[in-house]
């Protein structure tokens, strides 16, 4: 972790550079090691396009770089691009230059990013006006832009497989749609998306070959990371898209600090609450945390597969299989993903089956991180009661948050601060889930520009059936 030496001698650095006038990275890039400790460090680019390490572990950064308290203010002033940027930048020394990097922020973040004010000092942040509406956009945007940067720059071709239990899928395909050096398989369950979901993905073409299985998003997941592990598959140059790819994970650190910037005053400390499924976008809080941003505390709201809440109380983990279908239901995880990566931050080794190797540092995770877990029908309560109460819009995810730090404030009791700065994350539109919206609240949200003219596009898909010999075959026809 850095320390005050250590934080002053770049800038110093920097300043000298800027004094000659030239761009020199002498930056030691940053290492990033595998959660499952058995394959090598590897720089950015190598894990980026990797996806998984070989041991099926999770890359994580050797060191976590720090942001100055007086730079994060100072972000205040900055447009959203800019924030990413500057925050990117500290994962990114000596791997890419910084004009190309600005390039990159400024074509991936060309859209809004509104932070709603609900009471007192509680807000929403819509992570929702992206291409695909859902704030899948932000990571999948940023990375499938340094993803072509680093294939043209090494003339290679990568082949893409991501499962999705919703909005990856759409988001990953519209992020990475037309690219010339990459192919995109997406694996989702059948019944567990909607029809505008769904077709956000089917309705592409080109290098977007979307596949539809009879099963459970884990299935589809662990069908990817199968294919991944399977050295006969090697010649097809596999990589991930999932939030198990740290491309994905540094982008979503950035608007942790973007809310803090635009709504803090002076030396105070924050309140978020995230809707959670497979732990990446709550895992760019913690990151934001540790590299210096003030948080008080993280919510981490889940639907009813409350695996997480559990494993925070009681220190034991037991995944859901199969897990539970909610409303919410690009979070309907029964064991996310990233928690080898939170396990990893607080001390301990969790493998990829879920088992703890080492136990975490519970009490600093429980000091930091507060679990709930939401039902469907409290999910729908809510919706209702914000939109009568406070015209405030939410749709299932959001909603799940939203009565996430509504209960935490029940829990603190007089502790509680009315004054206390809260965001809360919306992470689609309302237009992605009409018909649950229209039955709560009897009104229609209005589409997004995305999502109009969708519903008369044809849709390209095939049906596959749920067994790995089915799936590597259908890969082993399609791609040579
Ligand atoms: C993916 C998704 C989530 C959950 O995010 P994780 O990073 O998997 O925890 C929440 N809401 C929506 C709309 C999503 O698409």
């Amino acid at each position: 972790m850095g320390n005050a030496k250590n934080r002053n001698f770049p800038r110093a650095l920097r300043l000298w550079r800027r004094a000659r006038g030239k761009k020199i990275s002498m930056d030691k890039p940053i290492q990033f090691f595998s959660t499952n400790l058995k394959s090598g460090n590897l720089r950015f680019h190598e894990a980026l396009l990797k996806g998984q390490a070989p041991d099926k572990g999770l890359y994580l950064p050797v060191s976590i770089p720090q942001i100055p308290v007086e730079e994060i203010i100072d972000f205040g002033r900055k447009e959203y691009w800019e924030i990413a940027y500057h925050v990117t930048k500290r994962f990114l020394k000596g791997e890419i230059s910084d004009d190309e990097l600005i390039t990159i922020a400024r074509d991936s973040y060309n859209y809004e990013v509104p932070l709603e004010h609900v009471s007192d000092r509680k807000y929403v942040m819509r992570l929702d006006r992206g291409p695909t509406a859902s704030f899948k956009d932000f990571a999948a945007r940023m990375m499938g832009r340094l993803m072509q940067y680093y294939l043209q720059t090494g003339n290679r071709r990568l082949l893409i497989l991501t499962a999705t239990s919703g909005d990856t899928g759409s988001a990953v395909a519209n992020a990475f749609y037309g690219l010339d050096n990459i192919d995109i398989v997406v694996l989702f369950p059948k019944d567990e998306v909607t029809d505008r979901q769904r077709k956000q993905m089917t309705t592409l073409g080109k290098n977007v070959n979307v596949l539809a299985l009879d099963a459970k998003f884990d299935d589809c997941q662990a069908l990817v990371k199968q294919a991944f592990a399977d050295a006969s598959l090697d010649h097809l140059g596999l990589s991930s898209a999932n939030s198990i790819n740290i491309g994905r994970l540094v982008p979503q650190i950035v608007y942790f600090f973007y809310a803090y910037a635009k709504l803090s005053s002076p030396g105070e400390q924050i309140i978020f609450s995230v809707p959670s499924g497979n732990f990446g976008d709550m895992m760019g809080g913690v990151l934001a945390m540790k590299m210096g941003l003030p948080v008080r505390r993280f919510i981490i709201a889940t639907n009813q597969n409350d695996e997480f809440p559990n494993y925070l109380n009681s220190g034991k983990y037991n995944k859901i299989e199969p897990s539970r279908n909610c409303i919410s239901s690009a979070m309907n995880v029964g064991h996310p993903s990233n928690l080898a990566r939170l396990v990893a931050l607080y001390g301990g080794i969790m493998d990829e089956k879920g088992a703890i190797l080492r136990s975490a540092d519970m009490e600093r995770m429980r000091k930091e991180l507060w679990g709930i877990s939401i039902t469907d029908a409290e999910t729908r309560k809510t919706i209702d009661e914000a939109w009568k109460q406070w015209k405030l819009l939410l749709e299932p995810h959001g909603s799940v948050g939203w009565t996430g730090l509504m209960k935490y404030i029940l829990e603190q009791g007089d502790n509680f601060k009315k004054d206390q700065l809260c965001v809360s994350l919306e992470t689609a539109h309302p237009a992605k889930f009409p018909d649950e919206i229209n039955k709560i609240t009897g009104i229609d949200p209005e589409l997004p520009q995305s999502l109009q003219g969708i519903d008369n596009k044809p849709e390209f898909f095939t049906d596959l059936p749920n067994n790995y010999t089915s799936f590597k075959s259908w890969l082993n026809t399609n791609f040579k």
